[in-house]
């Protein structure tokens, strides 16, 4: 294995909250030793991590594993996954919270009034900046691929185990930036507990990739947030020009 794949191995079991990790003797396990006893007994010890993502990982494949999941509660209520759309090979992706009422019955993210918004602050912005872009050349998905009841926030073992086919995706894409829409976005992408307003405007980072916050379009479609929507479009300005200058 190389460094960069355990590397890759270490960020994944970071990303799913998992603390410690320990190294297995291999020429002891070999030997027929016991794990345990090849680090002094006591500790637990990982001895076979299994792949980070498959070798040759795509969308199709990533769509397949997911399946028809019930790996969480929130597929009791779904009535399709949603998930993700656009340019498989996007040089930006924009990540959600989770799919709403429209998404779930057509099966396609931001469809509905956030979706129309969004795609306004993408073409409108893009336009604005002399920049030919349309929402179908940018990649679309959510933290959570299954509706969550009442539009409730997901909870955080729903973030992590659907975070780890959203970890996939943004690692086949491999986009030149990402950017979160909303606080839950953030928080499955940058394991911050930072609200949006202190994380917006300046670039962070998931793995290698520039990431960039803003406001999700749900919370901008509310009259008491127009300032906000100033702010998303400074957001989006700073993330097209990095994308596509
Ligand atoms: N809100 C989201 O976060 N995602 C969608 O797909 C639609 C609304």
């Amino acid at each position: 294995m190389t460094s960069e794949e355990i590397r890759r191995y270490l960020e994944f079991y970071q990303d799913l909250g998992v603390k410690n990790l320990y190294r297995r003797e291999a020429a002891r396990d070999e030997a027929g030793e016991s794990s345990a006893r090849a680090t002094g007994g006591g500790e637990q010890v990982i001895s076979l991590v299994p792949p980070l993502s498959p070798v040759h990982d795509n969308l199709a494949k990533i769509s397949e594993d997911i399946g028809d999941c019930k790996r969480c509660r929130l597929h009791e209520a779904r009535n399709r996954i949603v998930f993700g759309s656009g340019n498989p090979e996007a040089k930006l992706v924009f990540v959600g919270e989770g799919p709403g009422a429209d998404e779930d019955e057509q099966g396609l993210p931001f469809v509905g009034r956030a979706g129309q918004l969004l795609t306004q602050m993408i073409e409108g912005t893009a336009r604005k900046e002399g920049i030919p872009l349309k929402r179908e050349d940018v990649y679309i998905c959510n933290v959570v691929k299954c509706r969550p009841p009442e539009n409730r926030t997901p909870q955080p073992d729903e973030m992590e185990i659907c975070g780890q086919f959203l970890f996939r995706q943004l690692e086949v894409i491999r986009p030149k930036a990402i950017c979160a829409l909303g606080s839950t976005a953030a928080k499955a992408l940058l394991g911050t507990k930072d609200g949006v307003m202190r994380l917006r405007g300046k670039w962070q980072q998931w793995r290698d990739t520039p990431l960039m916050v803003t406001y999700h379009p749900s919370y901008l479609l509310r009259p008491y947030n127009q300032n906000a929507k100033k702010e998303a479009w400074e957001d989006l300005k700073i993330v097209l020009h990095y994308v596509y200058d």
